[in-house]
């Protein structure tokens, strides 16, 4: 049994076990209000500096971490000089009575400290409530908090909450979370049934073919047979038995596995002759094959020797070629198989006796052994043509010296750009997707949980811009998921070098891609960087060939990679980094020229760069162009940098829905993810369709996030929140119209990809 087909399928389900497990924790956890709670570290920074600069006049962290802030302590945190720092403070009842309100998020320090009285009032209310910036956190005062040193003097804060704002909020997480559970089983469900069918076939497969060579087994062959011949009217046929010539020889002269290679090698030709004939063949047992095809016995006979011919024509090594012997047998309606396999059997005889390298036809009682001269010229055409499909290793050495260097250096380019490219390409995006796709998911899950549990519009700004991680679970998903992105284009380029020059290749590619982070090239350097180290492996192997034995030896260990390295550093020294920086330093200029030339242009120009290279320097500058404008009150940028980085995965998916036959099935499988990535703002999502078809969907997404950012400018969208898709949407202004932007945005990406691509046969 092939475990290597069953390990993905386990794996995801064992994911998904695990995914439950963590979800049903937090759920758990969730459900028991009285249980501690640790913060996210954006959370725990920002209660921590409240804390570390309130308690510095009073408590050593020795002091708090030994006891645990209790009503009493609460004192310590606000301590009678007034403190700078700029957070809203409020005391409040349990029935909403604001019983302390330090006065609005502008105080640069608390103006007076509150009285004792309020102090007391709180804590005979058994409540409290702090505010900082314009975040509630909601706390019992007499068992209000545990400190834990962190790091670097910072604190993390597990807090025991009580409070109404944060009774809803986990409300609203264990809905959400119950709802991914249901999702998770559902999907742990399909994957169980998919392995079981998945496995009765398999094992109905292993029932029925030949391990080595892949054809059917004696057992099948004989009930596939068995069932035609009790057709009605059955079509005139001929049977076939075919055997290697002296294969012991070949497998003592040239080992097992050159033996194994020849049997693969011409259990590929048989079914390739008998599929194109229209009959179906198997293995007898050993050297020996069977078959039966849909011709009368003299056609079938024919075809036989035509297939000598091209056996004899191989030469799977050098200097190692084969031949067979065949006999035929027409097949009389009735007479079973056992009896016909006999006959054939018998003509085969007659074809080994008769010296090899030949079919014999069964005619009555001895095979027509004299119609052997007659096939001798069809078996000569036939071995011209086996040597006009196979041309011998010498014969294409020669062509090729004769080639002039020019043809030759441009046939060599053109085929590493034909062959490689593409298929590396295609390797690098299947490694890749699901880097892609488990990255943005679950950063597109983080904005979704804080969504749910924030009301954005009352944080502030700077929370505002940690959005995706204020939660402790966004936190963690975020982690996760940007972790797994950062891997997602040196995996690229690292299978992409592998697609070109193999495993020695990876590492090289592998790094090249790593350093497109530092060099802000995104895709294209990825590309760039896959293909260098490919080729540049390529070179150093074919030059390491030449060299004597003991430094060829170890060049996959010192030379591949020390060199690899040094020569895809200089790549990215000399090249990608100095054209992206050029590239990003270009694009400023354009853009700020677009900017003070009219606001609409600037939101389509900006829209098209977030679409250009996904990720990489122009996207960086327009994004950091809209983040500048948010700080500097400008919030209509972000809108349509946000629209302009959305529309390429949505386009996508639009695309794929609209027109199916243009996309593989692959494709559409991921869409999806696609499409929620688009609408988490995750422009990489659109990756693994770019890679594959580089020069028609860039283009098209970019006229689409063009169209989207003008749109939105022109309809007077603003953001104020830096990321998040369509889970700030609460924050923006005009969201209807952002929504419209957005959809005609990604039905101009769609429908230019739907009639610019191919069909996919
Ligand atoms: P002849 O021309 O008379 O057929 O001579 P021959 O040497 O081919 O004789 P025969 O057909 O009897 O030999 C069959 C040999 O095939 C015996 C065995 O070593 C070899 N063989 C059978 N099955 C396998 C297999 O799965 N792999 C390999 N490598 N060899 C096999
Ligand atoms: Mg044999």
């Amino acid at each position: 049994m092939k475990v290597r087909n069953w390990s993905p399928q386990i794996f995801l389900i064992f994911a998904v076990i695990t995914a439950a497990f963590v979800s049903n924790t937090l759920i758990f956890s969730a459900l028991n209000t009285d249980s501690l709670r640790a913060f996210s570290e954006t959370e725990a920074r920002m209660f921590s500096s409240f804390l570390v600069k309130s308690i510095e006049h009073s408590l050593t962290p020795e002091e708090i971490r030994s006891e645990p802030l209790s009503g009493e302590s609460l004192r310590f945190l606000f301590p009678e000089e007034p403190n700078s720092f700029r957070a809203r403070f409020r005391i409040t009842a349990p029935d909403g009575r604001v019983l302390f309100d330090s006065n609005g998020e502008e105080a640069s320090g608390f103006p007076e400290f509150p009285d004792n009285a309020v102090l007391e009032e709180a804590r005979s209310t058994g409540s409290a409530a702090f505010r900082s910036g314009r975040k509630g956190v909601f706390f019992l005062a007499e068992d209000c908090c545990v400190v834990r040193p962190l790091y670097n003097g910072a604190f993390f804060l597990t807090l025991t909450h009580q409070g109404r704002a944060f009774q809803a909020m986990q409300r609203r997480q264990l809905i959400l979370l119950l709802g991914l559970d249901l999702i998770l089983m559902g999907i742990m469900v399909v994957l169980i049934v998919n392995i079981i069918t998945k496995y009765r076939r398999e094992i109905l497969r292993y029932a029925t073919t030949d391990e080595l060579t892949g054809l059917c087994n004696r057992k099948s062959f004989n009930a596939v047979f068995t069932d035609m011949m009790s057709a009605e009217h059955p079509p005139e046929m001929s049977l076939f038995l075919l055997d290697i010539d002296f294969f012991k020889q070949i497998n003592d002269k040239y080992g097992h596995a050159a033996g194994d290679h020849a049997l693969q090698l011409l259990s590929e030709r048989i079914q390739a002759m008998v599929r194109k004939k229209g009959g179906f063949a198997g293995r007898w047992g050993g050297d020996e094959f069977i078959g039966v095809l849909p011709l009368p016995g003299e056609e079938a006979w024919k075809t036989l020797c035509e297939l000598c011919g091209v056996i004899e024509g191989l030469e799977p090594e050098e200097g190692f070629r084969m031949t067979i012997s065949a006999g035929v047998s027409p097949v009389v309606p009735g007479m079973p198989l056992a009896k016909l396999s006999e006959q054939a059997d018998s003509a085969l005889y007659e074809s080994k006796e008769a010296g090899r390298n030949r079919a014999s036809l069964y005619s009555g009682s001895v095979a027509l052994s004299d119609v052997a001269e007659a096939a001798k010229s069809t078996v000569e055409k036939a071995i011209v043509h086996a040597e006009s499909l196979v041309i011998p290793k010498k014969a294409a050495e020669r062509l090729k010296s004769a080639a002039p260097a020019e043809t030759r250096f441009r046939k060599r380019f053109m085929g590493y750009i034909r062959e490689h490219l593409i298929r590396s390409t295609i390797l690098g995006v299947r490694w890749m997707a699901p880097f892609v796709a488990g990255g943005g998911i679950l950063i597109g899950l983080a904005f979704l949980f804080d969504a749910a549990s924030l009301d954005l519009s009352a944080l502030s700004m700077e929370t505002r811009a940690q959005f995706g991680s204020i939660t402790t679970t966004a936190a963690l998903l975020n982690r996760i998921g940007s972790t797994t992105f950062n891997f997602m284009l040196p995996i690229f380029a690292g299978f992409m070098a592998y697609g070109i020059s193999g495993e020695a290749a990876f590492m090289a590619g592998f790094v090249g891609g790593y350093m497109t982070i530092d060099t802000n090239s995104g895709f294209i350097g990825a590309i760039i960087a896959g293909f260098a180290a490919g080729v540049i492996t390529g070179e150093i192997e074919q030059f390491t060939g030449r060299l004597p034995k003991f430094i060829r030896k170890a060049a996959p260990i010192v030379i591949y990679p020390v060199f690899n390295l040094l020569l895809m550093e200089l790549v990215s020294w000399l090249a990608i980094g100095p054209v992206s920086r050029a590239l990003g330093s270009v694009f400023t200029a354009l853009l700020n020229l677009a900017v003070q030339t009219n606001p609409v242009t600037a939101g389509a120009f900006s829209g098209a760069m977030m679409a250009t290279d996904m990720g990489g320097i122009l996207n960086k500058v327009a994004y950091q162009y809209g983040v500048n404008g948010i700080s500097s009150g400008n919030t209509d940028m972000m809108a349509s940098v946000m629209a302009g980085g959305m529309v390429p995965p949505i386009g996508i998916f639009l695309s794929m829905a609209l027109f199916r036959g243009k996309y593989s099935e692959h494709e559409w499988e991921r869409g999806p993810g696609t499409l929620f990535m688009g609408l988490s703002f995750i422009t990489e999502g659109a990756l693994p369709y770019v890679f594959t078809d580089v020069f028609r969907v860039i283009p098209s997404c970019m006229a689409g996030a063009a169209v989207a950012g003008a749109l939105s400018t022109l309809f007077g969208c603003r953001l104020p929140a830096p990321h998040g898709g369509i889970f700030v949407l609460p924050v923006m202004e005009r969201p209807l119209l952002y929504l419209l932007a957005l959809g005609t945005g990604s039905l101009v990406t769609a429908v230019l990809l739907g009639l610019w691509k191919k069909e996919v046969r």
